[in-house]
Protein backbone atom coordinates (compact mmCIF):
# COMPACT_ATOMS: atom_id res chain seq x y z
CA UNK A 1 0.00 0.00 0.00
CA UNK A 2 1.45 3.65 -1.06
CA UNK A 3 1.55 5.21 2.42
CA UNK A 4 -0.17 8.77 2.83
CA UNK A 5 1.27 11.83 2.86
CA UNK A 6 2.29 13.00 6.84
CA UNK A 7 3.94 16.31 7.99
CA UNK A 8 7.05 16.34 8.50
CA UNK A 9 6.87 17.55 11.92
CA UNK A 10 5.18 16.54 15.47
CA UNK A 11 3.52 19.12 17.71
CA UNK A 12 5.25 19.98 20.96
CA UNK A 13 2.99 22.87 22.80
CA UNK A 14 -1.00 23.40 22.18
CA UNK A 15 -2.99 26.35 22.42
CA UNK A 16 -7.19 25.53 23.23
CA UNK A 17 -9.68 27.00 21.23
CA UNK A 18 -13.16 27.22 22.01
CA UNK A 19 -16.68 27.37 20.53
CA UNK A 20 -19.50 29.35 21.20
CA UNK A 21 -23.22 29.52 19.65
CA UNK A 22 -24.49 31.08 17.17
CA UNK A 23 -27.25 33.36 19.27
CA UNK A 24 -23.48 34.17 20.69
CA UNK A 25 -21.87 34.79 17.03
CA UNK A 26 -24.72 36.89 15.80
CA UNK A 27 -24.90 39.14 18.83
CA UNK A 28 -21.04 38.96 18.47
CA UNK A 29 -20.89 40.42 14.88
CA UNK A 30 -23.53 43.03 15.44
CA UNK A 31 -21.68 44.18 18.60
CA UNK A 32 -18.46 44.53 16.15
CA UNK A 33 -20.57 46.50 12.97
CA UNK A 34 -20.29 44.02 11.12
CA UNK A 35 -16.83 44.03 10.88
CA UNK A 36 -14.93 40.90 11.50
CA UNK A 37 -11.43 42.94 12.24
CA UNK A 38 -13.37 43.71 15.78
CA UNK A 39 -14.07 40.45 16.74
CA UNK A 40 -11.99 39.58 19.91
CA UNK A 41 -10.49 36.52 19.13
CA UNK A 42 -11.72 34.84 21.95
CA UNK A 43 -15.02 35.03 19.54
CA UNK A 44 -13.21 33.37 16.86
CA UNK A 45 -12.78 29.80 17.03
CA UNK A 46 -10.98 29.39 13.07
CA UNK A 47 -9.28 32.15 12.45
CA UNK A 48 -8.52 32.21 9.01
CA UNK A 49 -8.59 36.24 8.89
CA UNK A 50 -4.68 35.84 7.86
CA UNK A 51 -1.87 34.00 7.84
CA UNK A 52 0.38 37.15 8.64
CA UNK A 53 1.97 36.70 11.74
CA UNK A 54 -0.47 33.53 13.06
CA UNK A 55 1.58 30.25 12.07
CA UNK A 56 3.53 28.89 14.82
CA UNK A 57 7.26 28.82 15.12
CA UNK A 58 9.71 25.90 15.53
CA UNK A 59 11.53 24.97 18.32
CA UNK A 60 14.96 25.70 16.48
CA UNK A 61 13.07 29.49 16.06
CA UNK A 62 12.08 29.25 20.04
CA UNK A 63 15.72 28.10 20.77
CA UNK A 64 16.72 30.94 19.25
CA UNK A 65 14.61 33.59 20.69
CA UNK A 66 16.85 32.86 24.26
CA UNK A 67 20.02 33.08 22.01
CA UNK A 68 18.76 37.06 20.90
CA UNK A 69 21.57 40.01 21.37
CA UNK A 70 19.89 42.99 21.96
CA UNK A 71 22.40 45.39 22.07
CA UNK A 72 21.16 48.38 19.90
CA UNK A 73 24.08 48.37 18.06
CA UNK A 74 25.67 46.18 15.86
CA UNK A 75 23.85 42.97 17.38
CA UNK A 76 24.89 39.43 17.13
CA UNK A 77 21.29 38.80 15.88
CA UNK A 78 21.68 41.58 13.08
CA UNK A 79 24.36 40.21 11.38
CA UNK A 80 22.95 36.16 11.89
CA UNK A 81 19.70 37.55 9.68
CA UNK A 82 22.15 39.76 7.68
CA UNK A 83 23.99 36.51 6.18
CA UNK A 84 20.60 34.83 5.94
CA UNK A 85 19.54 37.51 3.86
CA UNK A 86 22.43 38.11 1.89
CA UNK A 87 22.39 34.33 1.30
CA UNK A 88 19.20 33.91 0.31
CA UNK A 89 18.30 36.80 -2.19
CA UNK A 90 21.74 38.21 -2.94
CA UNK A 91 21.86 41.05 -2.09
CA UNK A 92 24.17 43.37 -0.15
CA UNK A 93 22.36 45.76 2.43
CA UNK A 94 20.00 44.91 4.81
CA UNK A 95 17.56 47.46 6.68
CA UNK A 96 14.84 45.67 9.57
CA UNK A 97 12.33 47.51 9.75
CA UNK A 98 8.95 46.53 12.42
CA UNK A 99 6.85 44.80 9.39
CA UNK A 100 6.13 44.77 5.78
CA UNK A 101 4.23 48.16 5.29
CA UNK A 102 7.25 49.53 7.38
CA UNK A 103 9.65 48.49 4.45
CA UNK A 104 7.62 50.21 2.24
CA UNK A 105 6.86 53.46 3.62
CA UNK A 106 10.98 53.67 4.02
CA UNK A 107 11.38 52.36 0.62
CA UNK A 108 9.02 54.40 -1.17
CA UNK A 109 10.07 57.67 0.86
CA UNK A 110 12.82 57.24 -1.15
CA UNK A 111 11.74 55.99 -4.93
CA UNK A 112 8.19 57.37 -5.01
CA UNK A 113 7.45 60.82 -5.48
CA UNK A 114 3.74 62.88 -6.36
CA UNK A 115 2.51 61.87 -9.71
CA UNK A 116 4.79 58.77 -10.24
CA UNK A 117 3.19 55.63 -11.24
CA UNK A 118 4.22 52.47 -10.11
CA UNK A 119 3.44 49.45 -12.31
CA UNK A 120 3.09 46.07 -11.10
CA UNK A 121 1.06 42.67 -10.70
CA UNK A 122 -1.93 43.68 -8.39
CA UNK A 123 -0.63 45.50 -5.56
CA UNK A 124 -0.81 44.25 -2.30
CA UNK A 125 -3.30 46.69 -0.02
CA UNK A 126 -0.84 48.45 2.32
CA UNK A 127 1.73 48.89 -1.03
CA UNK A 128 -0.98 50.47 -2.89
CA UNK A 129 -2.16 52.46 0.55
CA UNK A 130 1.72 53.27 0.41
CA UNK A 131 1.57 54.57 -3.45
CA UNK A 132 -1.68 56.52 -3.05
CA UNK A 133 -0.37 58.09 0.03
CA UNK A 134 2.28 60.18 -1.80
CA UNK A 135 0.12 61.02 -4.44
CA UNK A 136 1.43 58.50 -6.72
CA UNK A 137 -0.67 55.57 -8.77
CA UNK A 138 -0.19 52.00 -8.71
CA UNK A 139 -1.04 50.82 -12.36
CA UNK A 140 -1.82 46.79 -12.61
CA UNK A 141 -0.31 44.68 -15.15
CA UNK A 142 -1.41 41.21 -13.92
CA UNK A 143 -2.50 38.80 -16.89
CA UNK A 144 -5.87 38.67 -17.60
CA UNK A 145 -6.02 35.06 -16.50
CA UNK A 146 -6.00 36.05 -13.26
CA UNK A 147 -9.46 37.04 -13.36
CA UNK A 148 -11.10 34.06 -14.36
CA UNK A 149 -11.13 31.70 -11.32
CA UNK A 150 -12.14 28.71 -13.64
CA UNK A 151 -8.76 29.25 -15.79
CA UNK A 152 -5.96 26.56 -14.76
CA UNK A 153 -3.03 29.05 -16.06
CA UNK A 154 -0.40 27.65 -13.64
CA UNK A 155 1.16 31.19 -13.35
CA UNK A 156 -1.81 33.75 -12.62
CA UNK A 157 0.67 35.96 -11.05
CA UNK A 158 2.51 36.62 -13.93
CA UNK A 159 2.90 40.62 -15.58
CA UNK A 160 1.61 41.21 -18.73
CA UNK A 161 4.42 42.33 -20.93
CA UNK A 162 2.35 43.97 -23.68
CA UNK A 163 0.20 45.96 -20.39
CA UNK A 164 3.68 46.83 -18.93
CA UNK A 165 5.43 47.75 -22.12
CA UNK A 166 2.19 50.06 -22.42
CA UNK A 167 2.87 51.93 -19.37
CA UNK A 168 6.64 52.20 -20.19
CA UNK A 169 5.70 53.70 -23.31
CA UNK A 170 3.30 56.41 -22.11
CA UNK A 171 4.72 57.66 -19.14
CA UNK A 172 8.69 59.41 -19.42
CA UNK A 173 11.17 56.99 -17.76
CA UNK A 174 11.28 59.90 -14.82
CA UNK A 175 7.71 59.23 -13.50
CA UNK A 176 8.30 55.53 -13.44
CA UNK A 177 10.73 54.82 -9.99
CA UNK A 178 10.27 51.27 -10.48
CA UNK A 179 8.35 47.93 -11.66
CA UNK A 180 7.18 45.73 -8.33
CA UNK A 181 6.32 42.13 -8.92
CA UNK A 182 4.58 40.39 -5.70
CA UNK A 183 5.43 36.84 -5.19
CA UNK A 184 3.12 35.12 -4.90
CA UNK A 185 0.49 37.78 -5.93
CA UNK A 186 -1.36 38.03 -3.25
CA UNK A 187 -4.22 39.98 -4.12
CA UNK A 188 -4.97 37.73 -7.36
CA UNK A 189 -5.15 35.09 -4.88
CA UNK A 190 -1.61 33.93 -3.97
CA UNK A 191 -0.97 32.90 -7.69
CA UNK A 192 2.80 32.32 -8.67
CA UNK A 193 4.87 34.49 -11.45
CA UNK A 194 6.95 32.26 -13.21
CA UNK A 195 10.53 32.33 -13.93
CA UNK A 196 10.08 32.89 -17.34
CA UNK A 197 7.93 36.09 -16.91
CA UNK A 198 10.16 37.72 -14.43
CA UNK A 199 13.24 37.11 -16.79
CA UNK A 200 10.83 38.90 -19.64
CA UNK A 201 9.81 41.63 -17.56
CA UNK A 202 13.30 42.12 -16.86
CA UNK A 203 14.37 42.23 -20.04
CA UNK A 204 11.43 44.71 -21.37
CA UNK A 205 12.56 46.90 -18.32
CA UNK A 206 16.24 47.15 -18.83
CA UNK A 207 15.21 47.66 -22.29
CA UNK A 208 13.55 51.05 -20.79
CA UNK A 209 15.53 51.61 -17.92
CA UNK A 210 13.49 50.71 -14.99
CA UNK A 211 14.65 48.28 -12.08
CA UNK A 212 12.62 45.86 -10.40
CA UNK A 213 11.82 45.53 -7.02
CA UNK A 214 10.15 42.47 -5.13
CA UNK A 215 7.47 42.56 -3.09
CA UNK A 216 8.30 39.28 -1.45
CA UNK A 217 6.36 38.49 1.28
CA UNK A 218 5.53 34.94 -0.10
CA UNK A 219 8.75 34.51 -1.93
CA UNK A 220 9.06 30.76 -0.85
CA UNK A 221 6.16 29.81 -1.58
CA UNK A 222 6.32 30.73 -5.40
CA UNK A 223 10.05 29.35 -5.71
CA UNK A 224 7.97 26.02 -4.79
CA UNK A 225 5.04 26.70 -7.27
CA UNK A 226 8.14 27.28 -9.80
CA UNK A 227 9.73 23.99 -8.55
CA UNK A 228 6.20 22.19 -8.95
CA UNK A 229 5.11 23.90 -12.22
CA UNK A 230 7.91 24.87 -14.53
CA UNK A 231 9.84 22.87 -16.86
CA UNK A 232 13.40 22.48 -15.91
CA UNK A 233 13.18 23.30 -12.03
CA UNK A 234 11.68 20.19 -10.72
CA UNK A 235 15.07 19.37 -9.01
CA UNK A 236 16.12 22.73 -8.28
CA UNK A 237 16.14 23.66 -4.33
CA UNK A 238 13.74 26.20 -3.04
CA UNK A 239 16.83 28.23 -2.39
CA UNK A 240 18.43 27.93 -5.56
CA UNK A 241 15.39 28.95 -7.20
CA UNK A 242 14.95 31.81 -4.97
CA UNK A 243 17.84 33.25 -5.65
CA UNK A 244 17.73 33.05 -9.51
CA UNK A 245 14.37 35.28 -8.56
CA UNK A 246 16.42 38.02 -6.36
CA UNK A 247 19.08 37.97 -9.24
CA UNK A 248 16.23 39.37 -11.81
CA UNK A 249 15.88 42.49 -9.41
CA UNK A 250 17.60 45.36 -7.82
CA UNK A 251 16.35 44.99 -4.27
CA UNK A 252 12.86 43.60 -1.87
CA UNK A 253 10.69 44.39 0.36
CA UNK A 254 9.98 41.69 2.73
CA UNK A 255 7.17 40.67 5.40
CA UNK A 256 8.70 38.17 7.66
CA UNK A 257 4.82 37.86 9.16
CA UNK A 258 4.83 35.26 6.37
CA UNK A 259 7.25 33.35 4.92
CA UNK A 260 9.91 34.71 7.44
CA UNK A 261 7.79 31.85 10.16
CA UNK A 262 7.83 34.66 13.10
CA UNK A 263 5.03 36.42 14.50
CA UNK A 264 6.34 40.06 13.58
CA UNK A 265 9.03 41.80 11.45
CA UNK A 266 9.88 43.07 7.90
CA UNK A 267 12.97 44.12 5.92
CA UNK A 268 14.03 45.73 3.37
CA UNK A 269 17.01 44.12 0.89
CA UNK A 270 18.72 45.83 -1.91
CA UNK A 271 22.09 46.04 -3.72
CA UNK A 272 22.48 49.94 -4.46
CA UNK A 273 24.64 52.27 -2.45
CA UNK A 274 23.52 55.37 -2.54
CA UNK A 275 19.23 54.41 -1.80
CA UNK A 276 20.45 52.11 1.03
CA UNK A 277 22.12 55.23 2.57
CA UNK A 278 19.17 57.18 1.75
CA UNK A 279 16.85 54.92 3.00
CA UNK A 280 18.92 54.04 6.31
CA UNK A 281 17.77 57.79 7.00
CA UNK A 282 13.97 57.10 6.94
CA UNK A 283 14.76 53.74 8.79
CA UNK A 284 16.39 55.74 11.74
CA UNK A 285 13.22 58.44 11.73
CA UNK A 286 10.52 55.77 11.44
CA UNK A 287 12.04 52.45 12.85
CA UNK A 288 14.73 52.68 14.90
CA UNK A 289 18.75 52.20 14.49
CA UNK A 290 19.81 50.55 11.57
CA UNK A 291 20.77 47.18 12.94
CA UNK A 292 17.42 47.04 14.07
CA UNK A 293 14.93 48.92 13.08
CA UNK A 294 12.15 48.08 15.45
CA UNK A 295 12.80 44.65 15.65
CA UNK A 296 14.47 43.16 19.34
CA UNK A 297 17.33 41.24 18.73
CA UNK A 298 15.59 38.02 19.82
CA UNK A 299 13.17 38.40 16.62
CA UNK A 300 15.48 38.59 14.35
CA UNK A 301 17.58 35.67 15.71
CA UNK A 302 13.93 33.71 15.46
CA UNK A 303 13.48 35.67 11.50
CA UNK A 304 16.98 34.23 10.47
CA UNK A 305 16.09 30.73 11.38
CA UNK A 306 12.51 30.69 10.06
CA UNK A 307 14.18 31.80 6.80
CA UNK A 308 16.13 29.02 6.34
CA UNK A 309 13.20 26.78 7.29
CA UNK A 310 10.66 28.37 4.86
CA UNK A 311 12.79 27.81 1.78
CA UNK A 312 13.50 24.06 2.67
CA UNK A 313 10.76 21.39 0.23
CA UNK A 314 9.50 19.37 2.94
CA UNK A 315 8.02 22.51 4.83
CA UNK A 316 6.78 24.01 1.97
CA UNK A 317 5.09 20.66 0.79
CA UNK A 318 3.31 20.53 4.06
CA UNK A 319 2.47 24.10 3.90
CA UNK A 320 0.88 24.01 0.42
CA UNK A 321 -0.80 20.48 0.06
CA UNK A 322 -3.02 21.88 3.37
CA UNK A 323 -4.32 24.45 1.50
CA UNK A 324 -4.67 22.40 -1.15
CA UNK A 325 -6.48 20.00 0.86
CA UNK A 326 -9.01 22.64 2.01
CA UNK A 327 -9.49 23.63 -1.72
CA UNK A 328 -9.83 19.96 -3.18
CA UNK A 329 -12.72 19.53 -0.26
CA UNK A 330 -14.30 22.70 -1.62
CA UNK A 331 -14.35 22.14 -5.27
CA UNK A 332 -15.58 18.42 -3.84
CA UNK A 333 -18.71 20.16 -2.72
CA UNK A 334 -19.08 22.01 -5.87
CA UNK A 335 -17.88 25.23 -3.86
CA UNK A 336 -16.90 28.08 -6.74
CA UNK A 337 -12.78 28.94 -5.71
CA UNK A 338 -10.47 30.07 -7.49
CA UNK A 339 -8.47 27.86 -9.31
CA UNK A 340 -5.36 26.69 -9.15
CA UNK A 341 -5.80 27.02 -5.57
CA UNK A 342 -3.22 29.34 -4.14
CA UNK A 343 -0.31 29.36 -1.72
CA UNK A 344 -1.43 30.70 1.57
CA UNK A 345 -5.28 30.46 0.86
CA UNK A 346 -8.34 28.85 -0.88
CA UNK A 347 -10.66 31.92 -2.32
CA UNK A 348 -14.11 31.82 -2.55
CA UNK A 349 -15.94 33.61 -5.45
CA UNK A 350 -18.91 35.56 -3.75
CA UNK A 351 -20.08 36.67 -6.79
CA UNK A 352 -20.94 33.08 -8.06
CA UNK A 353 -21.64 32.09 -4.40
CA UNK A 354 -23.70 35.01 -3.52
CA UNK A 355 -25.89 35.66 -6.78
CA UNK A 356 -28.65 37.33 -5.17
CA UNK A 357 -26.51 39.81 -3.38
CA UNK A 358 -26.67 42.76 -4.98
CA UNK A 359 -22.82 44.58 -5.95
CA UNK A 360 -23.23 47.32 -3.96
CA UNK A 361 -24.11 45.57 -0.94
CA UNK A 362 -20.64 43.61 -0.75
CA UNK A 363 -21.24 40.09 -1.60
CA UNK A 364 -17.71 38.99 -0.31
CA UNK A 365 -18.03 40.79 3.17
CA UNK A 366 -21.89 38.68 3.49
CA UNK A 367 -20.28 35.88 2.41
CA UNK A 368 -17.64 36.08 5.37
CA UNK A 369 -20.05 36.97 8.37
CA UNK A 370 -22.10 33.84 7.15
CA UNK A 371 -19.49 31.77 7.40
CA UNK A 372 -18.64 33.06 10.91
CA UNK A 373 -22.17 33.08 12.07
CA UNK A 374 -22.26 29.14 10.63
CA UNK A 375 -19.48 28.06 13.00
CA UNK A 376 -17.08 30.91 14.53
CA UNK A 377 -14.77 30.87 11.36
CA UNK A 378 -13.22 34.19 10.57
CA UNK A 379 -12.19 35.02 7.52
CA UNK A 380 -11.78 38.21 5.23
CA UNK A 381 -13.16 40.35 2.30
CA UNK A 382 -11.08 40.79 -0.91
CA UNK A 383 -13.83 42.53 -2.54
CA UNK A 384 -15.41 45.96 -2.85
CA UNK A 385 -14.65 47.05 0.66
CA UNK A 386 -10.80 46.35 -0.12
CA UNK A 387 -10.55 47.66 -2.83
CA UNK A 388 -11.36 51.28 -1.40
CA UNK A 389 -12.93 54.32 -3.52
CA UNK A 390 -11.14 56.00 -6.39
CA UNK A 391 -8.42 58.62 -5.09
CA UNK A 392 -10.03 61.22 -7.13
CA UNK A 393 -13.69 60.31 -7.75
CA UNK A 394 -14.48 58.91 -4.31
CA UNK A 395 -16.32 56.45 -5.93
CA UNK A 396 -16.57 52.26 -5.07
CA UNK A 397 -14.37 50.68 -7.02
CA UNK A 398 -15.65 47.64 -7.99
CA UNK A 399 -12.53 45.20 -8.71
CA UNK A 400 -13.37 42.28 -11.32
CA UNK A 401 -13.43 39.44 -8.64
CA UNK A 402 -15.23 39.46 -5.22
CA UNK A 403 -13.79 37.52 -3.01
CA UNK A 404 -13.54 35.57 0.45
CA UNK A 405 -10.16 34.43 1.44
CA UNK A 406 -9.81 31.65 3.69
CA UNK A 407 -5.86 32.43 4.51
CA UNK A 408 -4.38 29.01 6.69
CA UNK A 409 -1.55 30.32 9.24
CA UNK A 410 1.75 27.89 8.73
CA UNK A 411 1.62 24.87 11.37
CA UNK A 412 -1.22 25.96 13.32
CA UNK A 413 -4.06 24.11 12.48
CA UNK A 414 -4.66 20.39 11.42
CA UNK A 415 -6.25 18.96 8.05
CA UNK A 416 -9.49 18.08 11.22
CA UNK A 417 -9.81 21.92 11.32
CA UNK A 418 -9.99 21.86 7.18
CA UNK A 419 -12.67 19.12 7.21
CA UNK A 420 -14.48 21.48 10.01
CA UNK A 421 -14.15 24.38 7.59
CA UNK A 422 -15.31 22.48 4.46
CA UNK A 423 -18.15 21.64 5.82
CA UNK A 424 -19.33 24.63 7.10
CA UNK A 425 -18.77 26.52 4.38
CA UNK A 426 -21.21 23.75 2.03
CA UNK A 427 -23.70 23.97 5.21
CA UNK A 428 -23.51 28.50 3.72
CA UNK A 429 -23.85 27.34 0.37
CA UNK A 430 -26.50 24.93 1.17
CA UNK A 431 -28.36 27.87 2.06
CA UNK A 432 -27.39 30.28 -0.37
CA UNK A 433 -30.36 31.02 -2.40
CA UNK A 434 -32.37 32.47 1.05
CA UNK A 435 -29.38 34.92 1.07
CA UNK A 436 -30.85 37.78 -0.40
CA UNK A 437 -29.41 41.20 1.43
CA UNK A 438 -25.86 42.65 1.97
CA UNK A 439 -24.86 45.26 3.81
CA UNK A 440 -24.76 49.60 3.89
CA UNK A 441 -21.86 51.39 5.33
CA UNK A 442 -22.47 53.65 8.29
CA UNK A 443 -18.44 54.80 8.32
CA UNK A 444 -15.63 54.38 6.58
CA UNK A 445 -12.00 56.25 7.22
CA UNK A 446 -10.02 57.44 3.97
CA UNK A 447 -7.42 55.24 2.98
CA UNK A 448 -7.42 51.32 3.82
CA UNK A 449 -10.78 51.86 5.16
CA UNK A 450 -11.33 47.89 5.55
CA UNK A 451 -10.22 47.76 8.64
CA UNK A 452 -12.25 49.95 10.84
CA UNK A 453 -15.65 49.91 8.09
CA UNK A 454 -19.13 50.29 10.06
CA UNK A 455 -21.40 48.64 8.46
CA UNK A 456 -25.33 47.74 8.77
CA UNK A 457 -27.54 45.36 7.38
CA UNK A 458 -28.99 46.51 4.13
C1 LIG B 1 1.58 41.17 4.19
C2 LIG B 1 2.06 41.81 2.98
C3 LIG B 1 2.54 43.12 2.98
C4 LIG B 1 2.56 44.00 4.23
O1 LIG B 1 3.27 43.42 5.25
P1 LIG B 1 2.89 43.62 6.80
O2 LIG B 1 3.92 42.82 7.50
O3 LIG B 1 1.51 43.11 7.00
O4 LIG B 1 2.99 45.07 7.10
C5 LIG B 1 2.98 43.65 1.79
N1 LIG B 1 2.94 42.93 0.66
C6 LIG B 1 2.47 41.67 0.61
C7 LIG B 1 2.45 40.93 -0.66
C8 LIG B 1 2.01 41.07 1.77
O5 LIG B 1 1.52 39.82 1.71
Amino acid sequence: MKLPYAEPFRIKMVEEIQQSTREQREQWLKEANYNLFNLKSSQVFIDLLTDSGTGAMSDQQWGALMTGDESYAGSRSFQQLHETVQKISGYQYLLPTHQGRAAENVLFSVLVKEGDVVPGNSHFDTTKGHIEFRKAHAIDCTVDEAFDIENLYPFKGNIDLAKLEHVYQIYPKEKIPFCLITITCNSSGGQPVSLENMRAVKELSDRYGIPIYFDSARFAENAYFIRQREKGQENRSIKETAREVFSYGVGMTMSSKKDGLVNIGGFIALNDEKIYRAASNFTIIYEGFITYGGMAGRDMAALAVGLNEATEFPYLESRISQVEYLGNKMIEYGIPIQKPIGGHAVFIDALKFLPNVKRAEYPAQTLANEIYKEAGIRTVEIGTILADRDPDTRENRYPKLELVRLAIPRRTYTNNHMDYIAAAVKNVFDRRDEILKGYHITWESEILRHFTVKLEEA
